[in-house]
């Protein structure tokens, strides 16, 4: 069979490589600065680990194959302005917003979206890095390196994060997996909880919000949607084009993760719905040093990314899943020695854990 190359060689991209291993497909991730020609065949397919890039001589030879999976949709996405047009355009719920441009003030931002405004970069943000925070009651006015490169939101006051990751073949059928529990700390996710009976409600909003968009792009592969719950209303944060953080439990906790799904959906190989086997939690693990004594704690696996460790950035992460809620209070418990803002996060586990 031909081969799938991805337009990226961090942790998603080998993550992407080790899910299609036993389908026997050759996954290719590829470093985006590598000076090398890279021996693409014509039937061969490209897919991308992330939505925005640079043109590099890598970039530029992957952009060209006919067989580019979503091609025209990442640049869509990958700016938040248009991000933020498609979603109204198809009358989905988001904060409300406006683009920064060259002549507006922090003064009609206050009046129109109220006294606390979350500007964000329109490109390359992540992590909640490309965040900035607009406070009447600070008086804070728009950077000029702001203006035009970033929309205005409204703070919005939500009573928690969630996210649903769907995936959608070429003949247009979709399939979610369920909501995922969301907690972020500074801007950057730290733990995920899925299956949660509590959100079943909220389910089908989600996948009619995301369905609606995968259709509208013709999309093809795993997308994800993050989203604040306010009581029973979703509003959408972000999409992202790819496989998604707060779906790497599914690496755990379903019969087919997420990875494997956005290789089955790209390569035009059989979708069915995943089997979601039990309760899951991931833990993120940032600017934190790998251990090998997690690997002696029963029922809990472990994801090392290769990278080096630096403070706030995602070196790793840690999925367990089981129908015993004892088994994954006491995991929470062995890693009470990780560092701070890890307390906090293991505390949301253990009380968000039904
Ligand atoms: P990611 O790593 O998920 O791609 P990002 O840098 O693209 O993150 P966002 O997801 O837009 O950034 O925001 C990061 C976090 O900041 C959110 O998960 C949420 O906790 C907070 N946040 C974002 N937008 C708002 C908002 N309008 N009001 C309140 N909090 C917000
Ligand atoms: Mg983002
Ligand atoms: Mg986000």
């Amino acid at each position: 069979m031909s081969s799938i190359w991805v337009l990226g060689a961090g942790q998603l991209g080998a993550m992407l490589k080790q899910a299609a291993n036993p389908l026997g497909l050759d996954v290719k991730p590829v470093d985006i600065e590598t000076d090398e020609t890279l021996p693409l065949q014509a039937d061969d397919i490209v897919t991308a680990e992330r939505e925005d890039w640079p043109e590099t001589a890598a970039t530029k030879q992957l952009a060209a194959h006919p067989n580019f999976v979503n091609l025209e949709t990442f640049p869509q996405l990958a700016d938040r302005l248009t991000q933020k047009q498609w979603i109204d355009k198809l009358d989905l719920a988001t904060a409300p917003w406006f683009p920064v441009e060259d002549d507006s003030t922090a003064e009609k931002a206050y009046q129109t979206l109220g006294d606390r405004v979350l500007m964000k970069r329109r490109r390359g943000g992540y992590d909640g890095r490309g965040q900035y925070w607009l406070k009447q009651a600070e008086g804070t006015e728009i950077p000029e390196e702001w203006k035009g490169q970033a929309i205005a939101e409204q703070a919005i006051n939500f009573d928690e994060e969630v996210s649903v990751v769907g995936v959608r073949g070429k003949n247009g059928e979709k399939y979610f997996y369920p909501l995922t529990l969301n907690l972020h700390i500074n801007g950057i996710l730290y733990a995920s909880i899925s299956p949660l009976q509590r959100l079943e409600h909220l389910q089908e909003q989600a996948e009619d919000m995301l369905g609606k968009l995968m259709d509208a792009l013709d999309y093809v592969g795993v997308m994800a949607m993050e989203c604040f719950r306010c009581g029973d209303e979703l509003l959408i944060n972000e999409l992202a084009p790819r496989v998604h953080n707060s779906g790497h439990w599914t690496q755990a906790g379903a019969s087919v993760n997420q990875f494997e799904n956005h290789i089955r959906a790209v390569a035009g190989l059989p979708l069915a719905p995943a089997e979601v086997k039990n309760q899951s939690m991931m833990v993120n693990l940032i600017g934190v040093d790998v251990d090998y004594n997690w690997l002696s704690i029963k029922g809990l696996e472990l994801y090392w990314y290769r990278k080096d460790v630096r403070p706030g950035r995602k070196v790793g992460h840690l999925n367990a899943c089981s129908g015993d809620l004892d088994q994954l209070q006491s995991i929470l418990k062995s890693l009470s020695t990780m560092p701070a803002p890890y307390d906090e996060a293991l505390a949301w586990l253990a009380k968000n854990l039904p």
